[in-house]
């Protein structure tokens, strides 16, 4: 029988789930003629830094490509935007991990930006949801109160740097800012927003930081905090049009500043079919017999971006006669 177009197409929506992932490529690709960007300024005293992003585009990519549920679109947004913004303070070719490991229902929410504005992250239970707090989100619900915020920077050392605190609230912004002040000594304001639609599609997603050099300059701060406090909030100025250099000079109404640079921002995950290849031949090979027997081939999925790599019975049968010899 000859079907219609129209049938069709709601043959292939035939879940809520697909639905919702329709909805996300819709959006998707009115997002794309958009860009996420990084805005950095220096006051003029030299001492004290603003960095602003819109994450918007990233973190719908990062809910797409993980089918993240609610709360992990909101921990996991906040925490790329988190680690875009301290990327923004290292130099060219470095880069910074955060690790929110927490006892709640999520597991880990994982973060990675570069200095050039690549990101990349996930959650390890996407879907774990905890109920609503007052009408909102509980990412502080969803990562638990208890735990750790690891924090690593690749500055192209041998060895990568690696700082540790608690969880503060469990909020990620709160966290990130206890870590710089106990662990770095820069006592830092900054504020982390995604703004979720009913859909499940990210509205708005990004954030700010100010910092200060040591020693600090209170007047420029107190200054600073003032305007933070009467501002909508990040998503809020987000959702009203701003872009991160407008937010930005908001926030430094009474301070003289200068621009010191700004980046585009992307999902960009660095795995590749070589690297995966890598993770193959370091299978014992029982594994990888059992691998054999299993099905005909396998496949490895990246974590960091949900991409797969297919790798066929043939290649696995090469590599296992490798080993056995
Ligand atoms: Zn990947």
């Amino acid at each position: 029988m000859k079907q219609r177009t129209g049938a069709h197409l709601e043959e292939r929506i035939s879940t809520y789930e697909d639905y919702l992932n329709v909805k996300r490529k819709t959006k998707l690709s009115f997002f794309a003629i958009m860009a996420d960007t990084l805005e950095r300024i220096m006051a003029a005293s030299g001492k004290v830094f603003g960095l602003a992003c819109d994450t918007t585009v990233l973190v719908n990519e990062a809910c797409r490509r993980h089918d993240l549920g609610p709360t992990a679109a909101a921990a996991l947004g906040r925490a790329l935007s988190g680690a875009v913004l301290l990327a923004g303070l290292l130099k060219d070719n470095q880069s910074i991990q955060l690790i929110f490991e927490g006892n709640g229902p999520l597991g880990k929410v994982i973060a990675e930006a570069t200095q050039a504005g690549d990101c990349r992250g996930y959650v390890v239970e996407p879907r774990a949801e905890v109920p609503l707090k007052n009408g909102m989100i509980d990412v502080a619900g969803g990562i638990g109160r208890a735990g750790f915020l690891r924090v690593t920077k690749d500055i192209g050392l041998k060895e990568k740097y690696t700082g540790f605190v608690q969880l503060y609230t469990s909020e990620v912004g709160e966290d990130i800012a206890y870590y710089l002040t106990e662990s770095e000594q820069t006592p830092s304001t900054i504020s982390l927003g995604v703004h979720l639609q009913p859909d499940g599609s990210i509205a708005a997603a990004g954030g700010f930081l100010i910092q200060s050099l040591p020693p600090a300059d209170e007047k420029i701060l107190q200054e600073l905090t003032e305007q933070t406090r009467t501002h909508a909030s990040i998503t809020g100025m987000l959702a009203a049009g701003k872009n991160p250099a407008e937010i930005l000079a908001d926030l430094f109404t009474n301070v003289p500043f200068k621009h010191t640079g700004s980046s585009s921002l992307r999902f960009h995950c660095s795995c590749s079919e070589e690297k995966m290849e890598k993770v193959i031949k370091t299978l014992s090979l029982d594994d990888i017999r059992y691998l054999l027997e299993l099905d005909d081939g396998a496949m490895v999925k990246c974590d960091y971006c949900s991409n797969n790599y297919t790798f066929s019975k043939s290649y696995l049968q090469l590599i296992a006669a490798h080993k056995s010899h």
